[in-house]
């Protein structure tokens, strides 16, 4: 049987499971207008007579690829700009972007046909990117107060304009098409987005007002350990627990009900002997799961269908400092791997290119239909 004819006839198999749900949508919607849509629908085996439950895209023009890779850029810190009397270590200028640069990415990336997505969509398997785009995910390391930070104005705690998530609001003011969207990964340890760790200057607002406010312009917060511990270190699951766990509960203690949903590893390394602790587990009777764990990696992320996905080793790439070097996500631009991932415009439906089928593992598509072109 070939893959083609192997894929109808799950989508076959798709309809009749779906063709209550789909007729009673229709039904509904269709109701005011139409007053014979009311009449109960007769239940039928027969699934050839069930309509494509699928929006109409245009295929060849759209050319969706949903079991391609996804760029998750990791960033660090940002400054306005570098001071010519100043010497910074190589470190330093690896992980550390000018404002003015991401505010020049973002129209590249606009351009380039890629859109925001979240890390949660990904980890859920649910892009809603438009028909046609590439997916994006950018996520922040370390809480530092140049990704993220409030300050005092006439008495009001109102968002630093020197700071990327201003960047990335204020774009997405301007092309509300792109999204919005982000990843903060912190260490709630070391009292996130308050004090610029270079200049020693504190930023405003108290921990909860800093975490709300991303949280309520949709920004997501993940963990990355309760002091940006070296997981490797660790000999004991009670450290793991503590690093890990405690960084969920003093979420807790700071954002009501707010739950983790995955963890940035510190250094990009972890434990191979206590990694189920890293992956999830009870601290002080909080319990804690991460669904995904993201590496400091140096490729796109495979799809969350491709058989080798594996949730707890998901690649990012790092965002390009002032110091480039291969593999980071200028040179990924430059020399884009196939296949990307280019969204159908509906999470609930998994498209992808017959010639591509080889990196669909069917058994990770869930309630999806797949739609094979
Ligand atoms: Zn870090």
């Amino acid at each position: 049987m070939n893959m083609r004819r192997l894929a109808i006839i799950l989508l076959a198999l798709a309809l009749v499971v779906g063709a209550e749900a789909v007729l009673l949508t229709r039904f509904a919607g269709d109701s005011a207008s139409a007053p014979q849509a009311t009449a109960t629908p007769v239940p039928t085996a027969e699934p050839t007579a069930t309509p494509t439950p699928t929006p109409e895209i245009d295929l060849e023009k759209t050319k969706p690829n949903e079991a391609g890779e996804v760029p998750i850029v990791m960033f660090h810190a940002f400054v306005d700009e570098l001071d010519p009397n100043e010497t910074y270590s190589n470190d330093f200028l690896r992980y550390t972007q000018s404002l003015s640069y991401l505010r020049d990415l973002l129209g590249r990336l606009y351009e380039m046909g890629y859109r925001m997505t979240s890390m949660n969509d990904f980890l859920n398997n649910e892009i809603k990117v438009e028909a046609g785009y590439k997916p994006i995910i950018f996520t922040f390391d370390d809480g530092t107060p140049s990704q993220f930070s409030l300050i005092e104005q006439d008495g009001a705690l109102v968002l630093n304009p020197d700071c990327a998530v201003a960047v990335l609001m204020d774009f997405y003011e301007e092309h509300p098409d792109f999204g919005l969207g982000g990843t903060f990964y912190v260490n709630m340890g070391v009292s996130p987005f308050y004090e610029e760790r270079s200049s020693g200057q504190q930023l405003a607002g108290t921990l909860q007002e800093r975490l709300q406010y991303l949280i309520d312009q949709g920004f997501e917060v993940g963990n990355h350990t309760y002091s940006h511990y070296s997981l490797p270190d660790a000999t004991d699951a009670e450290t793991v627990l503590y690093q890990v766990g405690k960084n969920q509960a003093a979420m807790y203690e700071t954002i009501d009900g707010y739950t983790f949903t995955s963890l940035s590893l510190p250094f990009g390394s972890t434990t191979a002997d206590l990694f189920e602790y890293v992956k999830g587990g009870v601290y002080e009777g909080v319990e804690y799961k991460n669904q995904g764990i993201v590496e400091v990696g140096w490729d796109p992320a495979i799809s969350p269908v491709n058989p080798d996905y594996d949730p707890y080793s998901i690649h990012r790439i790092r965002g390009t400092g002032f110091l480039a070097e291969d593999c980071d996500f200028e040179w990924w631009l430059e020399n884009p791997r196939e296949p990307e991932y280019v969204s159908d415009g509906d999470p609930n439906t998994i498209t992808v290119p017959e010639a591509y089928m080889s990196l669909v593992d069917q058994s990770k598509l869930g309630s999806k239909q797949l739609r094979v072109y």
